[in-house]
């Protein structure tokens, strides 16, 4: 019997899994997917004050103001004990992950940011594939393509969990005393994401489909209190593609430029409703989005040809990753205006456009790209009490 079960692959999962077996417990990983890593395989760069990256720039950071600064930018709707912890721990968090052998590729702000991002040298991918070796190698078992299903409780006491087999739809049932839930968020769930706001059927989750807030749900159904749904944030803008989901996108040159390197952007009546550079905060750029019924970027073939041979007409705000050029752009409208071909279309005739997320409309002598846009629903920070105390939680705080 596993002296822990971690339900969740994710970056939090694999730092629960490795904390755990350094403290000498048996532990096992039940993953519903059949990768690891999670949305962690996507992060750019991680906050963190004090760590020993910042001390070694020089840079010291007011940790009272970056908390204040922290709950006004969230309307004080995140959790102020929450944030603090968060804080107070996160550059030992660094350096923690440091230690197991992540790489740092620099420390310093993002976009207008205070200097706490810490971003990964190759990305979140790399520090998964680090933290994975890392985990396989002190002996954490995982268990892929397995969800789970059921926290099991013998009178009144956490049991065990109850799993499922993604492939043959097999249950069983795995007898331990502690379970960590780290499941990651809901922004996959639309039932859930509905509840927070009446604009959810405008938003686009950004992630890879499997944050449908298990976690909660579970813990819900074993007696946990329904505390809060936390803070949404909406970030500055994914590609509308009928055709595929957002994260499809994601590493794509064209939604650089849709959507950061944002050139011109206009609602559904060709009215410019923000000045582009909000995207130096990608909530704020999130929000001003979410206000249009519809929003469309636009960028012509002089746009294009600059953006892939000169660079970006300015750094991108809410990336440490921005690319110098887009030179892969070019290619890529063609392949994808290619792909879309039955949908491009004369400027008398939008309406055909509205199952393609681009088109091209020519003005002579230049064609103009326009790509739909919406806000995307990134982050929410969730907070969870439990309210039965005889329901046990072990607690690996990092
Ligand atoms: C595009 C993008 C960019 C981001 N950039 C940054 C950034 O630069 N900096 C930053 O700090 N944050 C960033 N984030 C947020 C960050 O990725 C997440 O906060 C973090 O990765 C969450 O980690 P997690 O392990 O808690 O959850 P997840 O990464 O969601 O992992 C949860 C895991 O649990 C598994 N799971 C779910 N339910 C079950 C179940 N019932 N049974 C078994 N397994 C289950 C899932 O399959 C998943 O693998 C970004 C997010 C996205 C989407």
């Amino acid at each position: 019997m596993p002296e822990v079960v971690i339900i969740g692959g994710g970056l939090s999962g694999l730092v629960a899994a490795i904390t755990a077996r350094q403290a000498g417990l048996s532990c096992v990983v039940i993953e519903k997917g059949r990768s690891l890593g999670g949305d962690g395989n996507y992060v750019e760069g991680v906050m963190g004050v004090d760590s020993r990256l910042q001390q070694q720039a020089g840079i010291t950071i007011d940790r009272t103001r970056l908390l204040q600064d922290e709950l006004n930018y969230s309307h004080y709707e995140a959790s102020a004990p929450h944030l603090k912890q968060l804080i107070d721990h996160s550059g030992e968090t660094i350096d923690w992950l440091a230690d197991q052998g992540v790489k740092f590729a620099s420390v310093g702000p993002q976009g207008k940011s205070w200097p706490t991002i810490h971003a990964f040298a190759g990305g979140g991918h790399a520090a998964v594939a680090t933290l994975v070796a890392k985990a396989r190698q002190l002996g954490v078992e995982f268990c892929m393509s397995t969800s789970t299903q059921k926290l099991l409780q013998t009178a009144g006491h956490l049991s065990g969990v109850e799993v499922m087999n993604e492939v043959t739809g097999q249950t069983t049932k795995i007898a331990t005393d502690n379970v960590i839930l780290a499941t990651g968020g809901y922004v996959d769930n639309p039932e859930l994401v509905k509840k927070q706001t009446p604009l959810s059927d405008r938003l686009m989750s950004v992630s890879d489909g499997k944050s449908t807030g298990d976690g909660m749900q579970l813990a819900w159904a074993a007696g946990a209190m329904h505390d809060s749904m936390g803070a949404l944030q909406f970030g500055g803008g994914a590609i509308f593609d009928p055709m595929l989901p957002p994260f499809m996108h994601m590493t794509s040159e064209i939604g650089v430029a849709a959507t950061q390197e944002a050139i011109l952007w206009v609602n559904q009546v060709g009215d410019r409703f923000v000045n582009e550079d909000v995207n130096d905060n990608m909530c704020h750029a999130g929000n001003a989005l979410l206000g249009q019924a519809r929003t469309f970027a636009i960028f012509d073939a002089e746009a294009v040809k600059h953006l892939s041979t000169v660079g970006l007409y300015k750094a991108v705000g809410n990336s440490p990753f921005s690319p110098d050029t887009l030179s892969k752009l070019p290619d890529e409208l063609a392949s994808d205006l290619a792909a879309h071909r039955k949908y491009l279309a004369k400027a008398d005739s939008l309406e055909t456009w509205q199952n393609s997320y681009i088109y091209r409309i020519w003005l002579i002598p230049l064609p103009i790209i326009i790509s739909k846009s919406r806000p995307a629903l990134m982050l929410i920070l969730v907070k969870l009490r439990p309210i039965s105390r005889r329901l046990r939680m072990a607690h690996f705080m990092r």
